[in-house]
């Protein structure tokens, strides 16, 4: 059984047992908003003790509040009625290990992925890059333990951000 037919037949048992969780509100009944980082070890669901229909959950590398993370928050927060948002980062997060320069530098270089690079490696170049803007990641830096502290100072402060919602919280697992 392939990855594809493992994720198909998943889907398929969660579509038969969702029930009546089909008739949940679009907007989140416990108005908040978790911007975290996409690490196959965290599960927003289970730390934060989610169900569905709970919160929102932005998540990419690092958790970090890049330009679409803050977009999410925004139309979360104007459209949808979430009332708080939390960063959530953690410890040995991967993107502790990358700067934004590093990965701009291996997009350069290469759009292909690396076969054994271990983290924090340069891979081979294999391919074509792509030396435009489009290669950033987003965020301020790479992750660092302060990352959290400069993630809600970004959020706080983007214009996007209406006023009423800057009382931000954090957290770190
Ligand atoms: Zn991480």
């Amino acid at each position: 059984m392939t990855i594809r037919d493992e994720v198909l037949a998943a889907n398929e048992d969660y579509a038969a047992s969702f029930g009546p969780k089909a008739d949940l509100a679009l907007l989140p009944a416990r108005h908040f908003a978790i911007l975290t980082c996409m690490d196959a070890r965290l599960d927003p669901a289970k730390y934060a003790g989610l169900s569905e229909g709970d919160a929102h959950v932005i998540r990419n590398a690092g958790g970090r509040a890049s330009d679409d993370a803050i977009r999410s928050l925004v139309i979360s927060y104007k459209l949808l009625g979430t009332a708080q948002w939390f960063v959530i980062h953690h410890t040995n997060c991967g993107m502790e290990f990358f700067t934004d320069d590093v990965i701009r530098g291996l997009l350069a270089n290469s759009l292909e992925q690396p076969h054994s690079a271990p983290m924090g490696s340069t891979t081979s170049v294999l391919g074509p890059g792509r030396r435009r803007r489009t290669t950033s990641t987003g965020s301020p830096s790479r992750t660092t333990p302060r990352g959290v502290v400069e993630d809600v100072a970004r959020i706080r402060a983007h214009p996007l951000v209406p006023v009423a919602s800057r009382s931000t919280a954090t957290s770190t697992t």
